[in-house]
């Protein structure tokens, strides 16, 4: 059962009590820019903000909330494209995560670290890239100010995850802080609570770290994560590969991520980021001659040798994929391609991140990822970007391989006008029936908005979905955490 709520304003008053002067706010003015992300989800305001800036703090903060059944809602940046935390009707207040910062330990031998959740990318790569020999990790096309431990557990992906999957499969250790205001740890950490170090791996016991991943926040908020880190390969190249069809670039980058440890990273995007990375996002068409996809290919060794031996072998791949299918592949280099196309350098630079995303003239962006079979990649892309450009939007999509191609991903990107609710209820209607065909083809979406869950929760079996209540109603009995995400009630 979950109670009603308890908004009343002197309740939340006592959580200003809980943080640092000038960390807690009802001013509406400040509360706005916490009302609403970059899609088309309606804006709506929180009845507060508070930052405490240590474990301690938000332990006190969230036991406040637990005794007087004030909704909270966890976050770090903001970013992550699905609602999951924008305010809901129950008005929560926003826990904002970003100054709970610390790099616990990095430890080298071992290649783990444990961080909080306030590090950023930027500030995980700074440190990792420190080192002798430098750690890398996954990193996402995302922006660099967002937090690593959210990704993780959201299931995100990134950089290794052609041959590593999602990011929650390299998360070993975690402590998490339950509504209730106690803490619990997880994977090797159950052992070794007080030695991070040790945090390595969630097996080999029951895995209660599982509990928190991909829960969007609704069960605890993870305070330490331990995420295992890679040895940085000494060189690297990147290439890219175009293809007069998609459907042809897709099958490529599918029988390349076959290959395991071949190529680091592959992704493959759709023609529309061509003219979006010149600043044209308005009247596009695909002329004649024109590459309907592009897709970059990142190798790595540590050898000039390694890096020729694996580059050669891309190339034989290729050839053979050219000659039994008759598919044609127009290989470039970065450099090259950057000499004809300068937009295109945002793809030199490693960790990539895309800046036209939310840098545009429309104000909006919206998108639906989803993980599926790989053998239904090219059927769900025909037909998304069928009803996409039904509907009048530009077939853009990115699609990636994972896990040796074991599943992969496909996210399908619209800008739109944030101020015009029109557009904003014809792109809602767009996602809607993305995520419909999507799920008909065997695509599950993830970082999964609330009015997606609805779609999810019409085919999911009836046993998950009570087990899913019940683990809710026994972490979270007063319903204080984010509590109108997962739509379970
Ligand atoms: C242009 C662009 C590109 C992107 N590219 C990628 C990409 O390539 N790969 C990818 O995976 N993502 C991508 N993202 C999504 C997003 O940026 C990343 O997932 C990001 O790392 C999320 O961090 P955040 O700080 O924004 O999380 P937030 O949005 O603040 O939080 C996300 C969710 O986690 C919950 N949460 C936050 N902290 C905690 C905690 N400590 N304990 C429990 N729950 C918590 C929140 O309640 C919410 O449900 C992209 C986003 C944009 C805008």
């Amino acid at each position: 059962m979950y109670f009603e709520m308890n908004t009343a304003v002197n309740s939340i008053e006592k959580i200003a009590g809980c943080v640092k002067k000038g960390y807690f706010t009802t001013d509406p003015e400040i509360l706005k820019y916490y009302s609403e992300d970059f899609t088309e989800e309606e804006p709506r305001m929180p009845s507060a903000v508070a930052i405490p800036d240590s474990i301690e703090e938000l332990r006190s903060l969230v036991q406040v909330a637990y005794e007087n059944s004030i909704p909270i809602i966890p976050a770090c940046f903001m970013t992550n494209m699905g609602g999951l935390c924008n305010p809901s009707s129950v008005q929560e207040v926003i826990v904002e995560l970003s100054r709970i910062n610390r790099i616990e330990c990095i430890n080298e031998k071992d290649m783990i670290a444990v961080i909080q959740p306030g590090v950023t990318w930027a500030g995980l790569a700074h440190e990792l890239n420190r080192l002798r020999p430098p750690l890398g990790f996954s990193y996402p096309l995302a922006p660099v100010y967002s937090s690593v431990l959210a990704c993780c557990i959201l299931d995100g992906l990134g950089s290794l995850s052609l041959n590593h999957g999602t990011l929650s499969e390299l998360v070993g250790g975690m402590e998490v802080l339950l509504p209730d205001g106690s803490f619990v740890k997880t994977g090797m950490g159950a052992i070794f609570p007080s030695n991070p170090n040790f945090w390595l791996t969630r097996a080999p016991l029951p895995d209660i770290g599982g509990l928190f991943i991909g829960w969007q926040g609704t069960t605890g908020i993870v305070t330490k994560l331990s995420i295992q880190l890679w040895e940085k390969p000494e060189l690297k190249k990147r290439f890219f590969l175009l293809f007069e069809k998609a459907e042809d670039g897709i099958e490529t980058l599918s029988s390349l991520s076959r290959h395991f440890g071949l190529c680091e990273d592959l992704a493959g995007i759709s023609w529309p980021a061509s003219r979006y990375l010149f600043g044209i996002f308005d009247k596009m068409k695909l002329t004649s001659g024109d590459y309907e996809f592009f897709a970059y290919v990142d190798i790595g060794g540590k050898s000039h040798e390694e890096i020729m031996w694996k580059e050669r072998e891309v190339g034989i791949k290729i050839s053979h994929i050219e000659k039994t299918s008759k598919r044609k592949t127009t290989k470039v280099n970065i450099e090259d391609l950057i000499k004809i196309a300068p937009s295109l350098k945002p793809f030199s630079v490693q960790p990539t991140t895309l800046n036209f995303l939310i840098n545009h003239p429309y104000g909006g962006i919206t998108w639906v990822g989803a993980y599926g079979p790989v053998s239904k990649l090219s059927e769900g892309v025909k037909e998304v970007t069928g009803i996409m450009e039904k509907a009048g939007f530009p077939p853009f999509f990115v699609s990636r391989p994972m896990k040796g191609g074991h599943f992969s991903v496909l996210r399908f990107i619209s800008f739109f006008k944030k101020n015009d609710a029109d557009e904003r209820k014809r792109v809602r209607n767009l996602n809607m029936e993305i995520v419909e065909k999507l799920l008909d083809s065997g695509f599950v979406p993830y970082k999964t908005p609330p009015w997606a869950w609805s779609k999810l929760l019409e085919k999911m079996d009836e046993g998950a979905k009570n087990l899913m209540k019940k683990v809710r109603e026994i972490l979270d009995p007063h319903g204080i955490m984010n509590q109108n995400k997962l739509a379970l009630k």
